[in-house]
């Protein structure tokens, strides 16, 4: 079957564009004023000459600004339940919010390896605000930028050493 890594986060943190940037495709379709995702939420994805599967979860959403938290529960347990290892996404442009505490407050009851990875941080001055997803207490912050690429490098050396 081989190693599966769930992108886990609530809508708009940048899960699609994460997804397209390590499954190198187009696959999943990102809309910016609604996040909503379409098509595919499978791909394939390689790195160091290590392949894997990554699920991009977002596609379970339909309505960013109506999720309930019973939704967020059925999409993390699902993730938890399918993945090898869980990248946990987050939005260092809003910070933390009631919806990533819920999402931290499951993960935090699974045993599956957990990446925390703050997105958007196109630029340096973003990597110390980046600093409060510690708080979670589930473990190094890995601080990304999907759109650029920038960060990722590190994310992958930390993610394949989970398998
Ligand atoms: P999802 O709902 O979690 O799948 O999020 P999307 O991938 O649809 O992205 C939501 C919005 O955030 C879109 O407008 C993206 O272009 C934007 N976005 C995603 N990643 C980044 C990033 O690294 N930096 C910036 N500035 N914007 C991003
Ligand atoms: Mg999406």
């Amino acid at each position: 079957m081989g190693n599966i890594v769930a992108i886990v986060g609530r809508p708009n943190v940048g899960k699609s564009t994460l997804f397209n940037r390590l499954t190198e495709r187009r696959d999943a379709i990102v809309d910016s004023t609604s996040g909503v995702t379409r098509d595919r939420h499978y791909g394939k994805a390689e790195w160091i000459g290590i392949e894997f599967s990554v699920i991009d979860t977002g596609g379970y959403t339909v309505n960013s600004d109506d999720i309930f938290e019973d939704e967020i529960k059925k999409q993390v347990e699902l993730a938890i339940d399918e993945a090898t290892t869980i990248v946990f996404l987050l939005d260092v442009t809003t910070g933390i919010t009631d919806h990533d505490e819920a999402i931290a407050g499951f993960l935090r009851k699974s045993d599956k390896p957990i990446i925390v990875v703050a997105n958007k941080v196109d630029t340096n001055d973003r990597i110390l605000p980046a600093s409060e997803f510690y708080s979670f207490g589930l473990g190094d912050v890995y601080c990304i930028s999907s759109s650029n690429g920038g960060g990722t490098g590190d994310m992958l050396d930390a993610l394949v050493a989970t398998f």
